[in-house]
């Protein structure tokens, strides 16, 4: 994402305009064209905090691992706010959902592309990670960082 936008952490992207997009009908396939703010698609089954400039937080429904719902979350900076951490948390476990985030690695004003993938559930789904053979497979649903 930062790649191809050279976008920085905690900053707006710089085609952003108040009346929107200034390249709109050239904006590049990923992630403009091709991502879903979950937030924005899930018939507002999240709370108002997790809604993205509150928040600080993108989130994405991924999909289902071993029968497990999985939201992804990308901090707007480089790391997801402690408070919205304790509500995703509190998301993850009131709704039996996983959840896959991120902790970016930033040098100066700059994302270098490396970073960290987190894990957090219920105490049946990190059994179920820590178990499976097939944890590779969870990983891999997350974005490459
Ligand atoms: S659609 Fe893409 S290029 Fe346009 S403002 Fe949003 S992130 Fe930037």
């Amino acid at each position: 994402m930062s790649a191809v936008l050279a976008m920085e952490p905690g900053k707006p992207c710089r085609h952003k305009r108040a009346e929107g997009c200034a390249i709109y009908d050239t904006r590049p396939e990923k992630p403009c064209r091709t991502f879903s703010c979950a937030w924005l698609l899930d018939d507002h089954s999240y709370p108002e905090t997790m809604r993205p400039d509150r928040s600080k937080v993108v989130l994405s429904d991924i999909g289902e691992w071993e029968g497990w719902r999985v939201i992804s979350a990308t901090p707007v900076g480089d790391q997801i706010p402690e408070k919205t951490l304790a509500i995703l948390r509190d998301f993850s476990l009131s709704r039996q959902c996983a959840l896959l985030y991120y902790s970016l690695e930033r040098s100066g004003e700059q994302f270098t592309g490396r970073g960290q993938q987190h894990a957090y559930g219920p105490p049946e789904f990190t059994k179920a990670l820590a178990a499976s053979s097939n944890e590779a497979s969870f990983w891999q649903m997350g974005h490459a960082l």
